[in-house]
């Protein structure tokens, strides 16, 4: 069939909007109508050529829809289902599965930049070429073919512009501190960054009770978006160290420290605002190869701890359905994260607004065109807490 997709040629060129075919799914794999997808800074990092990608491809990796058709193998039940897509499904099989570390699938991470499909081939082309799916998802588009286990079923009342978030930005933000740091209530915690992952790693904060929660961001904005979704200290590192500042709010320091932007300077202000014993979780990923310096006779004296995170330690497919059913509840309001909102005819403002850093999480509705836009400027906030609980 033919859809509409957004295709990146080279790196540092605008994305180009275009009908591109789509092979019917082949076996174990569904069609999705993609309803919503976010754009992520990995996206940003393929485009702007920090990271390789093959080319040509369909980006996206932060996908919400329905199962419109489905292969050969997969029960056709599942048509009309909602779904979000996951860009690591799990093998179920591999060391890292077994041991209870899907996000780490040995599987998953075969095909994660291979550029095609389980099978080693692609459903999209255009013009008769072959282009490259983007980890299984491609959510840059009106429709994606993926294998039928990146297809994870949600609970039908969840907004698929706030869905699509689950399955990227918000899943690492809140997993980081809830699964990854397990951070239990009363401990502090501070957030460094407050793009998507980091303001998700706040409501993360507040699911478990953190307090105090620090936010620290330079932007104005993101810390008022912080203050609203539940920092109880906001800092702007312009006034001078956060690690001196977080110490006039916690004594000590605090407890956890998440680095949310990928900057190694980012990462060394993080070692230095927690307290003996306590906890660095870095989740921005900057260039491959970049390295930030430990004080090693603090790390060992005071036992510092440094976790990476990688989706927050989560398992896609018992996670993210988790958190879309705590979104439909109420309690986890994604909606303030949603700043803006574009069509896909609009995705190469859509990634610009990403890249400013003047933005929450920016959201590409392929429904969603020029013409709406003014009377949907932003998420209607009310819209998923007025739904109240739906599902177990
Ligand atoms: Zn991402
Ligand atoms: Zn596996």
């Amino acid at each position: 069939m033919k859809i509409q997709a957004a295709v990146m040629h080279a790196p540092g060129q605008p994305l180009e909007v275009c009908e591109v075919d789509l092979a019917p799914p082949a076996r174990e794999e569904v069609r999705v109508r993609i309803q919503a997808t976010g754009i992520c800074r990995s996206d940003l990092s393929y485009i702007d050529g920090k990271w390789p990608a093959p080319l040509p491809i369909v980006l996206g990796h932060e996908g919400a829809g329905t199962i419109e058709a489905v292969g050969e193998g997969v029960d056709p039940q599942r048509i009309g289902e909602p779904v979000v897509l996951t860009f690591s499904p799990a093998c179920g099989r591999c060391r890292m599965c077994l041991a209870g570390r899907a996000n780490l699938c040995l599987d998953a991470a075969k095909g994660l930049d291979s550029g095609f499909l389980r099978d080693g081939t692609s459903r999209l082309e255009l013009t008769g070429r072959p282009v490259h799916h983007l980890a299984y998802v491609s959510s840059f588009a009106t429709h994606a073919v993926v294998p039928a286990d990146a297809a994870l079923t949600v609970d039908p009342a969840l907004d698929p512009a706030l869905g699509c978030l689950l399955g990227c930005g918000v899943t690492t933000g809140v997993l980081s501190v809830t699964r990854r740091a397990a951070v239990r209530p009363g401990e502090a915690v501070a957030i460094f960054g407050c793009g998507g992952v980091g303001l998700a790693a706040v409501l993360g904060a507040g699911l478990v009770s953190a307090l105090p929660i620090i936010a620290v961001d330079p932007m104005p904005l993101k810390r008022e978006l912080a203050s609203g979704l539940g920092a109880t200290h906001t800092i702007d590192p312009g006034d001078g160290d956060p690690a001196a500042q977080i110490r006039e709010i916690v004594d000590d320091g605090v407890d956890y420290a998440f680095e949310a932007l990928g900057h190694p300077d980012v990462a060394e202000q993080a070692f230095r605002s927690v307290r003996d014993g306590g906890t660095t979780v870095l989740i921005g990923q900057p260039g491959m190869g970049v390295k930030a310096g430990v004080d090693v006779y603090n790390a060992t004296q005071f036992e510092h701890t440094i976790l990476g995170s990688n989706l927050g330690s989560g398992v896609p497919a018992l996670h993210i359905p988790q958190l879309a059913r705590l979104t439909v509840a109420g309690l986890l309001d994604l909606a303030p994260l949603v700043t803006h909102r574009f069509g896909l005819d609009e995705i190469n403002e859509a990634v610009a607004t990403t890249a400013s850093g003047e933005a929450g999480r920016v959201v590409v509705e392929p429904s969603f065109g020029r013409t709406s836009r003014a009377r949907h400027d932003r998420v209607d906030e009310s819209d998923s807490l007025d739904r109240g609980l739906t599902a177990p």
